[in-house]
């Protein structure tokens, strides 16, 4: 089969590789479409990979065309989207449903062969079945999409709450839309891309604030603040934001991966004592049963078109070109999500 193999720093090429061989319990996924996730901007440009040649890819959508001894033949046929974590089901932590959070784990797309190919083979516990009136692009946005809907789910999300979101890049407008979807509101989105933030207005933000404009910040701050604040960009400007506009008992959910220092001066963090803040961290997107309510109810939300896309997709590449994708990210040129087309 063909596949997008990344043999170095920055170094994908596209190349044929051995057909996946399917085990006991496995189903053999053709891949449709698969996202290029922020996460793997590090594995591709900056060093990032766990190890090399890899096959990256662990936001994809498909159709299931072979099953392994043990697994319902009419699966195939079927569309699935991938829910990428393998874990260790005997680890303290997945038996108390906390699949993420024990170690040793394997990850479809980052730890093992992923779905910048033609073809993956995974558990079926990882396949998430997909209504047959799905569009398989779409599809591929359920794992981008349950990181929101898991920050919801884990933390005293209740309908009717002041919300902000920080940051809308793609996993801020899914998880704005989400939080909508599920009774959140008025919400508020930030962000200091104007583009972006009439993005989130479309995509139904009541207020939107331009995180630079100080004035507005103050206002949004004077106006009572926010009783939930999810925080979404990892970088410590909206980390430090994300404590300044919470509300007085508010709750502060932290979603973006960070990667570089942050600085907290006595004032920023006296907002946590001050205000009486409830800190929380949000990883992966995965509950019990695995892998979980974010991939049913996102599944659903997905099936019924409740969630808009349209405007994160930056283009569709054919997988024949993905070796393009490492010098496009380092262009820093790239506006939104770049989805393989793994069927050309
Ligand atoms: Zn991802």
């Amino acid at each position: 089969m063909r596949a997008a193999v990344l043999h170095g720093n920055a170094d994908l090429r596209v190349e044929e590789v051995a057909d996946p061989e399917i085990g006991e319990g496995e189903l053999l996924v053709r891949v449709a479409y698969s996202g290029v996730c922020g996460s793997d901007v590090p594995r591709l440009i900056h060093n990032g990979a766990h190890f090399y040649p890899l096959v990256l890819g662990h936001e994809f959508s498909g159709t299931v065309v072979e099953v392994g001894t043990g697994i319902e033949h009419n699966l195939i046929g079927k569309k699935v989207a991938c829910a990428p974590l393998v874990p260790i089901f005997e680890h303290p932590q997945s038996q108390r449903g906390n699949f993420a959070l024990g170690k040793g784990y394997s990850f479809i797309g980052s730890r093992q062969s992923g779905g910048f190919a033609e073809y993956v083979v995974m558990p079926r516990l990882n396949a998430v079945l997909l209504d047959d009136s799905i569009d398989l692009l779409a599809g591929a946005f359920m794992e981008p999409l349950t990181v929101g809907l898991h920050a919801i789910n884990i933390m005293d999300f209740r309908p009717g709450r002041t919300t902000a979101v920080v940051g809308m890049g793609t996993i801020g407008i899914l998880l704005m839309q989400s939080a909508k979807l599920l009774g959140a509101g008025p919400i508020c989105a930030f962000d200091v891309d104007p583009t972006k933030l009439e993005l989130a207005r479309t995509y139904g933000a009541d207020t939107v604030v331009d995180s630079r404009d100080e004035a507005a910040v103050s206002a949004a701050i004077e106006a009572g603040g926010y009783e939930i604040v999810f925080e979404t960009a990892g970088v410590p400007a909206a980390e430090i934001l994300a404590l300044k506009i919470a509300a007085g008992k508010g709750r502060v959910m932290y979603v973006g991966t960070p990667h570089v220092p942050l600085t907290l001066q006595p004032a920023e963090f006296e907002e946590i004592n001050r205000k009486e803040l409830t800190i929380q961290g949000s990883w992966m997107n995965y509950s019990a049963p695995f892998p979980g309510w974010e991939w049913t109810f996102g599944a659903e939300a997905l099936g019924n078109n409740r969630i808009r896309l349209d405007g994160l997709i930056d283009r569709v590449l054919p997988l024949s070109q993905a070796g393009a994708v490492p010098e496009l990210l380092l262009s820093k040129s790239v506006r939104g999500k770049i989805m393989l087309d793994a069927t050309r």
